[in-house]
């Protein structure tokens, strides 16, 4: 079947669902949307998406794809009231996507749930941030059984154009993912850590910044923080509540596999201490609500340094 020719169904439109569903409708697609918040649904209506009222509207399309917060917010929207397999074995789409960060036991209880109604199952989570979808920097980790990952690959390459990268059966693209998100976390904290120390020292943050991204440690990640940790500009793309249930998912496969991450275990405790840090601040939802880069307030802190925003116009990378 081409490609343009299947329905395709699309639930959860936030920061990172609206974009990658903007994507498909913009290549042509027919793609019928929900988002439990209509009006983040409107916008793409605007651009030819078709809203449906409740997610047991897509029960009719030929593939799903859904971007939602947690596993729990899956279960609801797949078989909760209105859920998409509400009726259970009547009809269903044929291939259901499941794009959202959650835990492997929680995806692979899903997939059996699924199978037994007949449905194929496709573990699909992403790497890249909200900009990243729009830059066309977005990649895909899938796994599920390999001829259907084969079938909705040429749609995921839509949202996803840097790659879609097929790791083996069942749920093993969870693991990737989460393994992803720890070194995301690690990442960051080690990257707050050193630029805090240089600026310290006297060297300005854009400067240090600067060499670090266009040394042989660079990467397109340190490259689209940067800006924030410049000008401390916290506009949310990940929050620091979605980043520590990544290293708790983390740590945990740690425990499962007998597999020591003490690299993890700190970064893990370090984020905590931002939970507490912004409870002293006048506006802590701008530290917790807002983006994970925070965290570099709260590791000024145990520094003795007051940041200031250096107003200066750094680069993402991302560019269009
Ligand atoms: P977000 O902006 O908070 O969007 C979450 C979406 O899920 C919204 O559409 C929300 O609907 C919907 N939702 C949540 N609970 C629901 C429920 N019980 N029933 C129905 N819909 C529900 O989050 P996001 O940043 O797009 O992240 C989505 C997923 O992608 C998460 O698993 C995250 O870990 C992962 N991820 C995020 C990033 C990133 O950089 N942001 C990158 C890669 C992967 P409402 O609009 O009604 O709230």
């Amino acid at each position: 079947m081409a490609a343009n020719t299947q329905r395709i169904g699309w639930i959860g439109l936030g920061r990172m669902g609206s974009p990658m569903a903007e994507r498909l409708i913009k290549a042509g697609h027919d793609v019928s949307i929900w988002n439990r918040t209509r009006s983040k649904a409107e916008p793409l209506a605007a651009l030819g998406g078709k809203i449906v009222n409740k997610p047991s509207d897509l029960a009719d399309v030929d593939v799903l794809f859904t971007m939602v917060s947690t596993g729990k917010d899956l279960e609801q929207v797949y078989f909760g009231a209105d859920g998409v397999a509400a009726n259970g074995k009547g009809k269903l789409p044929r291939v259901f996507v499941e794009c959202s960060t959650i835990a492997v036991e929680e995806s692979a209880a899903v997939r059996t749930k699924l199978a037994g109604l007949g449905a194929a199952y496709v573990s699909a989570p992403v790497s890249g941030n909200g900009k990243c979808v729009k830059a066309g920097k977005l990649s895909s980790v899938v796994s599920g059984p390999q001829d259907v990952c084969r079938s909705v690959e040429s749609l995921i390459e839509v949202y996803a154009p840097r790659g879609v990268y097929y790791v083996g059966e069942g749920d093993l693209a969870r693991i990737c993912k989460i393994a992803h998100n720890v070194m995301l976390g690690v990442v960051i904290e080690n990257l707050i850590e050193i630029t805090l120390l240089a600026n310290k020292a006297g060297v300005p943050r854009h400067a240090f910044l600067a060499f670090m991204n266009n040394s042989v440690m660079g990467s397109i990640f340190t490259r689209y923080k940067s800006p924030a940790l410049v000008n401390l500009d916290f506009t949310t793309t990940f929050t620091p509540e979605l980043l520590r249930k990544d290293l708790d998912l983390g740590l945990s496969l740690g425990t499962d596999y007998d597999v020591p991450m003490p690299v993890t275990a700190a970064t893990r405790e370090v984020l905590q201490s931002h939970f507490g840090a912004a409870q002293l601040k006048s506006d802590p939802e701008k530290y917790l609500a807002g983006d994970f880069a925070a965290l570099i307030e709260t590791m000024a802190i145990g520094a003795g340094m007051k940041l200031a925003s250096e107003n200066r116009n750094v680069a993402t990378g991302l560019e269009t």
